[in-house]
């Protein structure tokens, strides 16, 4: 989701098109139509993520969101009459999950501070407008250059910044910093759901 990639894009110091590169694949999602990015794994044989070691997860401090969420995995609708955005969460229950058998007892909302979900959430759920935009536009299919659109501004935010200087998109510069990211990313959104989802 578009902010696990800043997060992890600012762990390895790296512009978002070298990390996207090194670490991920994407592919078109079979329902919502739109480019979707997942982790690559580390190798075609090994299916464990690209980012765990012996030491664990090398990428801790900034883990994407369903990593944080988990043993949980989380719903989000939007009402196509009301617009209401509705939350739903299910309890993934596997064997190597040794949490379950814990006695400890927490509710959703305590783990979602306890795993600093609160800004994920707020930008990742961003995508969610994107989907009602392109039903309300009626698009069944996306152009090449449609997707290759939401793809720059949802994942390759870099791109994305370069690509705003040369069509003057944004009124200014932002820096390179996780701030600047998101400014650029919701720059991007916008621009996308006034100018390209039509
Ligand atoms: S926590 Fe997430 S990113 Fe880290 S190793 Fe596990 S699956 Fe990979």
């Amino acid at each position: 989701m578009p902010y696990d990639i800043i997060r992890l894009k600012h762990h390895f110091q790296c512009n978002s098109s070298i990390f996207l590169e090194a670490y991920t694949t994407s592919y078109t999602g079979i329902e919502s139509g739109l480019p979707i990015v997942e982790l690559k794994t580390k190798s075609q044989h090994d299916l464990h993520c690209i980012f765990v070691s012996e030491n664990g997860c090398m990428v801790y401090p900034d883990r994407p969101s369903s990593c944080r969420y988990y043993p949980l995995g989380r719903f989000v609708t939007k009402s196509r009459e009301t617009g209401k955005i509705t939350e739903s969460y299910t309890m993934i229950q596997e064997a190597h999950c040794k949490g379950h058998d814990s006695l400890c007892k927490q509710s959703i909302n305590q783990w979602r501070k306890e795993q600093e979900l609160e800004a994920f959430d707020k930008y990742n759920d961003l995508m969610i407008h994107l989907i009602s935009a392109k039903n309300r536009a009626g698009l069944n299919t996306l152009s090449e250059n449609q997707r290759y659109l939401i793809y720059i501004c949802c994942y390759d935010i870099d791109t994305f910044r370069e690509f705003s200087k040369t069509q003057k998109l944004m009124d200014q510069a932002y820096p390179h910093t996780i701030e600047g990211d998101i400014q650029c990313f919701l720059n991007a959104m916008k621009w996308l759901e006034e100018r390209v989802i039509k």
